[in-house]
């Protein structure tokens, strides 16, 4: 087990804790390097490098920006940029659009499911509200008894392709890899192996995630098993990628993920951390 962690959550986005309350966990955890990357969101970054320099962390800028990329949401993590007003705006035109989707996903909730309140309920699990996402929809369904849980909120109604998912455009990928460039960041294609690509179209991904300036993958995702690892360990060492590492802690009681432990790296890895300054 690693104690770097270069992806997780606040409530600043999906996520349970206040930056400040993720921080102290990783410490608890033992923690020694931890990148907050909320979704489109840089503003819980203050408070969590604060915390952070308290307890003796090393604290990374972090950030995970959703992308359409072939109709399909991919994820970018940015790592240790520098971050801007400039920045601020376009992940805020990112995230615009949300409340609308969610009224759209309400919508539906409603006609085929009879599920009423989504739209107040979502809302009310958000700290900003432009920040709404499935993740709130689906603690929403949970909470007024639609499903068992999550998990069973994205397997009925949320999931890619199921009957409440809005597809949302996004962000392209070479924007999203060209901020985070040009904020001095180095952008990670997070936890590659859940998009279920097939190996012609992963290849087109992962090559023209390059072409744009893409430098690491996260290869040691808590989101991964080991054979993926393994798999994603060598397609970062073919095509001369970093390799990140990830919890992908939420703090939502997800199965596998623990804030500051992740998965050792294979040797045949370059870690992204080398380069950080
Ligand atoms: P959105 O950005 O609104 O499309 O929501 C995506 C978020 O939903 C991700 O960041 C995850 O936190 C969460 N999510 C996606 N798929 C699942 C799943 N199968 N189970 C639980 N959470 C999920
Ligand atoms: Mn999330
Ligand atoms: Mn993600
Ligand atoms: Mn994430």
């Amino acid at each position: 087990m690693s104690s770097i962690d270069l992806h997780c959550h606040s409530y600043i986005s999906d996520g349970a804790l206040s930056p400040r309350d993720l921080i102290l966990l990783a410490h608890q955890q033992e923690a020694s390097m931890i990148a907050l990357t909320d979704h489109d969101q840089i503003d819980g970054l203050n408070e969590a490098r604060k915390t952070a320099s308290e307890l003796g962390i090393t604290f990374i800028n972090g950030v995970e920006i959703s992308v359409t990329w072939r109709h399909k949401t991919i994820h970018i993590v940015g790592l240790n940029f520098t971050p801007s007003e400039n920045m601020r705006q376009v992940l805020a035109e990112n995230r615009s659009g949300r409340l609308q989707r969610l009224a759209q996903m309400a919508e539906r909730l409603e006609k085929r499911g009879k599920i009423t309140g989504v739209y107040e309920g979502a809302l009310a699990l958000v700290n900003h509200p432009d920040s709404v996402s499935r993740t709130h929809v689906a603690q929403y369904l949970v909470a007024c008894g639609a499903v068992r849980n999550t998990n069973h909120a994205f397997k009925k109604w949320l999931g890619d392709g199921k009957p409440a998912c809005v597809p949302h455009q996004w962000i392209g990928l070479n924007d999203a890899v060209q901020l985070i460039k040009n904020h001095n960041g180095i952008a990670v294609l997070a936890h590659p192996a859940r998009y279920r690509l097939s190996a012609t179209i992963n290849r087109l991904l992962i090559e023209e995630f390059i072409a744009a300036g893409g430098e690491a993958v996260e290869v040691g995702s808590s989101t991964h098993n080991l054979s993926e690892q393994l798999r994603w360990a060598e397609l970062a060492h073919q095509y001369q990628l970093l390799s990140s590492v990830g919890s992908d802690f939420h703090g939502n009681g997800e199965f596998g993920r623990h804030l500051g432990k992740t998965p050792d790296l294979p040797s045949i890895c370059t870690p992204v951390w080398i380069v950080f300054k």
